[in-house]
């Protein structure tokens, strides 16, 4: 079978046994286009199998959740948590908490975590979790009630050398805190079990800003290797949640002026540059809407369509909220508006024909799964100090982000340019992650 056929052979029984798992689908057949050539110089991988169990889970936990809400009425949502590759280290994931979390979302997110861990050179495997439930409009009692719920399952399943959640959509401190806390409880363990955690109780200095400054320092690499920079250039961040905060203070660090943000009901724009201490106290403090930002910035103005954010005009667009949010039509947006460079902070933010659009109009494109791995790389620096029972400064947290950051541009940029690809990073990141996996996975046997 030439590569070609045992590419679409593997795809055809993801396709069979995963029906109706659209995301899922969408994210596999992303990654294994760009591996074609690498597969076809390494013949051994096709004979044991590889790609084949590259794609099926190690492991599918999947359970119910029940809890009980402030009126006394009993709730019921699922978890799932998705082990999905261990070769190189203990799975390593976020949880995510949503409404429209499924088996196939959490499927994709767990996919695209193998190699996004391996690209941050830390011996971390790929897993994630989450649920339907959304924490949005819910009382802190209740979600401490969920989250005590889920964890009083998922504990059998995880442990500080077996399997180490962190935060996703939905879930942040507040989160992470109460299934710390029930963890505990239920294993009479005070270890490394959960990242994300707060600075009292084992979290790591930076870990909050870490995506979002790490998804910076990736795309300055990126500019700089194509003679530019975040300074003096007009910056469009989707979302408003822990990236885009983040995001937003670093781009603006780096001499970058943010004009628009947004949250799942709309988006603002503010011609002045976004006013970042004032988005913070309204999605972080007070858990609001984003369109309270319009009640003391009189030059600002609001859309109620999140996604038309896209035609704001702007040199460089970091989408950091939720995947499939640029489609073709709001690449084409981009593009006809000037902009030359996106920057992915989300996971899968952009669909497969925005993407087709993007590079076809060479537009710099830096992939989720290299451009968001500091939120991993530092959670895998989080594990480290607990693990010494020792905690690093904020500095030589982002410090070691940084350096992480920077290798990840070049490993990817050099695995691009070696498989004929150049300037492709999404190939290259495709590629720098997928060999440490398989090579670690032929050492290991069929397992
Ligand atoms: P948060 O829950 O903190 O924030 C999510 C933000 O996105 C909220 O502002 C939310 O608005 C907004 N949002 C959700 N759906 C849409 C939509 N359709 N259009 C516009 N805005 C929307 O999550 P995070 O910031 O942690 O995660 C954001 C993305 O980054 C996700 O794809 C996640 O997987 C990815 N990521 C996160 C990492 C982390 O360390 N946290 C690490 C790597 C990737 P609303 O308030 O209305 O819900």
């Amino acid at each position: 079978m030439n590569v070609n056929e045992y590419i679409a052979s593997v795809l055809e029984t993801v396709k069979k046994r995963n029906p109706g798992e659209a995301e899922f689908h969408q994210a596999v057949e992303e990654v294994l286009e760009t591996l074609k050539p690498v597969i076809e110089a390494h013949p051994e991988f096709q004979a044991a199998g590889l790609i084949e169990r590259l794609v099926e889970p190690e492991r599918i936990i999947k359970f119910r959740v029940p809890w009980v809400d402030d009126s006394g009425k009993v709730q019921v949502n699922r978890g799932y948590r998705i082990q999905f590759n261990d070769a190189i280290g203990p799975y390593k994931g976020g949880i995510r908490f949503r409404n429209n979390v499924t088996e196939s979302v959490i499927k994709f997110l767990g996919f695209e975590q193998i190699f996004k861990n391996s690209l941050t050179g830390l011996p971390i495997g790929g897993g994630k979790g989450g649920s339907d439930f959304d924490p949005k409009g819910k009382s802190d009692a209740e979600v401490m009630r969920f989250c005590q719920s889920f964890i009083t399952e998922l504990y059998k399943y995880i442990g500080a050398d077996v399997d180490v959640p962190a935060g996703d959509i939905g879930v942040g401190g507040r989160e992470i805190g109460f299934m710390f806390g029930q963890y505990k409880r239920l294993t009479g363990l005070y270890e490394g079990v959960l990242t994300g955690k707060g600075l009292t109780y084992g979290g790591s200095l930076a870990r909050t800003e870490a995506t979002g400054f790490g998804l910076c320092y990736f795309t300055e690499e990126m500019l700089k290797a194509n003679g530019k920079s975040f300074k003096g250039q007009t910056v469009v961040i989707s979302g408003s949640g822990n990236v885009a905060i983040y995001a937003a203070v670093k781009a603006t660090a780096l001499g970058g002026k943010v004009v628009a943000m947004s949250d799942s009901n709309g988006y603002i724009y503010d011609k002045n540059g976004i006013d970042i201490a004032a988005v913070k106290q309204i999605k972080e403090v007070r858990r609001g809407r984003i369109k309270e930002y319009l009640s003391d910035h009189k030059d600002a103005v609001y859309g109620d369509n999140c996604s038309d954010i896209w035609g704001v005009k702007c040199d460089i667009a970091l989408p950091c909220a939720t995947q499939n949010e640029i489609d073709e039509a709001s690449a084409k947006k981009l593009i006809a508006n000037g902009c030359y460079c996106v920057s992915e902070g989300a996971n899968m933010p952009s669909t497969p024909e925005a993407i087709a659009a993007l590079q076809g109009a060479g537009v710099l494109f830096g992939p989720a799964k290299a451009a968001n791995a500091g939120g991993v790389a530092t959670s895998a620096l989080e594990m480290s100090q607990n693990s010494m029972r020792y905690s690093w400064t904020f500095e030589e947290v982002d410090e070691k982000l940084h350096g992480i950051m920077v290798n990840i541009f070049k490993n990817c940029d050099e695995a691009a340019a070696k498989y004929g690809m150049p300037g492709n990073y999404a190939a290259g990141a495709n590629i720098a992650g997928f060999l440490k996996v398989a090579n670690a996975m032929m050492a290991q046997g069929i397992v």
